[in-house]
């Protein structure tokens, strides 16, 4: 594996959740078979490289509620006044804007707190998330630190990932059960 494919660990994924603040169809059930056994050797995940942001995670998950969420890589945010993930295009002057009508999360699950200055932190509430990966396509205008990550709090592993089928960009991948996430341990899911 490469170092470019250095991966988050479950531990600070979950950490991310837990800042932060199923219901499937029976056959879709069966497809999920496979799911949080033990013995697993791989997972699916993301290769946010390759990643669209094309909304089909959002509704494609065999569960109602997708197993994808947004994760924060918080290392390469540059935790900007005006985040082009947090806010509409042509909403200059962002600070004086904190109404929900000049915000892309169509949930309200992009949090925004003040740090210092022109400094904001950025966080994800993972229960409001629905892994539309409308402020992912936001942020690939700045320094891309939002991406889509499969939860794997929450996925089930299914033999055959029904987002993976119609993932426009073939972003879904198998990665060690022991490593499911994309970024190391490098990447920081607090400031
Ligand atoms: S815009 Fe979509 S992917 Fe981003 S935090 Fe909101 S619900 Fe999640
Ligand atoms: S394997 Fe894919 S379809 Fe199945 S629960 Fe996980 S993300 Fe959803
Ligand atoms: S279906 Fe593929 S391209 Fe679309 S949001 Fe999911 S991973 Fe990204």
């Amino acid at each position: 594996m490469s170092n470019a494919q250095d991966k988050l660990t479950r531990r600070n994924f979950l950490r991310t959740a837990a800042r932060g603040t199923c219901a499937a169809g029976l056959g879709a059930l069966a497809i999920a078979s496979a799911g949080n056994v033990a013995t697993r050797r791989s997972v699916w995940q993301i290769d946010p490289s390759k990643c669209t942001a094309c909304g089909n995670c959002a509704t494609h998950c065999v569960l109602t509620e997708s197993a994808v969420k947004c994760a924060h890589q918080y290392a390469k945010c540059g935790r900007c006044n005006f985040c082009f993930g947090y806010y509409k295009s042509g909403s200059s002057g962002a600070k004086s804007h904190s109404g929900v009508e000049f915000q892309l999360c169509p949930t309200d699950a992009l949090l925004r707190k003040w740090l210092i200055e022109d400094s904001y932190e950025y966080t994800i509430d993972l229960e409001k998330c629905t892994g539309c990966g409308i402020c992912v396509k936001g942020c690939k205008e700045g320094n891309g630190s939002l991406f889509l990550q499969v939860d794997h709090d929450r996925c089930t592993n299914c033999n055959e990932c029904t987002i993976a089928t119609a993932c426009p960009a073939q972003a879904f991948v198998r990665l060690p059960a022991e490593k499911p996430y994309w970024f190391d341990q490098g990447t920081e899911h607090k400031s």
